[in-house]
């Protein structure tokens, strides 16, 4: 007779991951799946380096909340694993003075009792003058931020799964579901039962969860990442700058950059948005728009980069209307649970995400108020 596992868990991204670690650390026998050979580059967790902070604005202060136990995940794993996970650098908040994104991140790190340091314009100019920005421009710096090596973190969580009895076998895509008391899920390779199933499938979610009778408005966008050649070598490097998150006006013009670590003399500068995808055709857009506004914005505010990309790579983020993610059980199948719309600031909080996702499994009370992320906030007005 075939084994069942307490928990197959679908796609092997960084919130698959370490939703599996969760689970076999709590010995639960756990089946990871993967479509694709790891690693790989075609979903959302790929790259070396993502950006770790503790703050947010009002509106995500749920995920400030959740930031000190990321910290300390993130803390054990890299205990655990012997790899290097985090590199502080501090994370400055660059804006118009008296704007929402520059009164809402200390607002929320004041209320967690946080530090932080407040720069007006002209301590910003004195502190950075490698930066340009309009006369009005204020800054809030957060000493805790810094880079997560994301690459070696999704390595990390995978070995210590492993290392913990869970079973991961890759370049093997999930092609159906039955659902029931026992879920049993097929692939191009085989069919495995599980008591549990847990829904990790990144931009993948667009097209999985419909199959499952789950409509949610979930978006998978591409998101170009390109990087930026110094004009004089060690201006924007990682010793001596911070990670830079900076928004003028509206989310429109939100830009965030990662000081030079990845590709040496190389600064890491992105536009927030891009164009809606198929997941499976994720080349088959014209981003021309987000390469030419955002080599506009290196050329105005970064003075001392070439405005032209040296490297140019892609990534997907899977975005709700409210951006916050969606942790929740499958309305109607209680025993299968999703991680979904993660819309491009979930990598830091995997370690808590995976950790409330097992919470779910094993029907255990989450750690969090799990309000913001149900699935039934998207069908409250609905009369259906
Ligand atoms: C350019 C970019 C920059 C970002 N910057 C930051 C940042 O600075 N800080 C931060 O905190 N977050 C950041 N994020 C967001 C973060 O990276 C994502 O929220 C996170 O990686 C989402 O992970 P995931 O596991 O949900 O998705 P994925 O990584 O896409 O994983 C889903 C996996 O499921 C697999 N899968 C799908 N369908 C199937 C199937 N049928 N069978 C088997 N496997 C399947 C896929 O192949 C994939 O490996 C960024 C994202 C991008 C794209």
């Amino acid at each position: 007779m075939e084994q069942v596992y307490d928990a197959i868990v679908v796609g092997a991204g960084i919130m698959g991951c370490s939703t599996a670690y969760h689970l076999v650390k709590n010995n639960q026998r756990t089946l990871l799946l993967e479509q694709f050979p790891l690693p790989h580059t075609r979903g959302s967790s790929h790259g070396q380096s993502r950006i770790i902070r503790r703050a947010y604005g009002t509106e995500g202060d749920h995920f400030t909340e959740m930031m000190p136990e990321a910290y300390k995940l993130w803390n054990t794993l890299q205990r655990d694993s012997g790899t290097p996970l985090f590199r502080r650098t501090g994370i400055l908040f660059c804006g118009t003075e008296g704007e929402p994104f520059m009164t809402d991140v200390p607002k929320s790190l004041r209320k967690h009792s946080m530090s932080f340091t407040s720069l007006d314009s002209s301590a910003l100019r004195e502190k950075y003058p490698m930066l340009r920005y309009p006369s009005d421009t204020v800054a809030v710096e957060d000493q805790s931020g810094g880079i997560l090596f994301s690459d070696k973190s999704l390595a990390a969580f995978q070995k210590e799964f492993v290392k913990n009895g869970g079973t991961l076998r890759d370049n093997e895509p999930v092609v159906d579901v039955l659902p029931g008391d026992i879920v049993i899920v097929k692939t191009n390779n085989g069919s495995y039962r599980g008591r549990n199933l847990v829904l990790t499938v990144g931009p993948w979610a667009t097209k999985v969860l419909p199959t499952l009778g789950v409509q949610l408005p979930l978006k998978a966008v591409r998101v170009g990442v390109f990087y930026w050649k110094e004009k004089i070598p060690g201006t924007y490097g990682v010793d001596n700058f911070p990670v830079i998150i900076q928004e003028f006006g509206s989310r429109h013009n939100h830009y965030y950059g990662i000081p030079c670590h990845e590709y040496p003399g190389l600064f890491k500068f992105c536009y927030h948005l891009g164009p809606e995808v198929d997941p499976d055709n994720r080349d088959d857009v014209d981003e021309s728009w987000v390469l030419k506004k955002t080599s506009a914005c290196v050329e105005n505010n970064f003075p001392l980069l070439e405005p032209v990309p040296a490297i140019v790579e892609s990534c997907i983020y899977t975005v709700t209307p409210d951006h916050n993610c969606i942790l929740d059980r499958h309305p109607t199948m209680r025993n299968i649970v999703i991680g979904a719309g993660f819309s491009g600031h979930g990598f830091k909080l995997a370690p808590v995400v995976g950790k409330l996702l097992c919470e779910l499994v094993m029907n255990r009370k989450p750690s969090y108020d799990m309000s913001p992320f149900r699935i039934d906030r998207f069908h409250k007005s609905s009369k259906l």
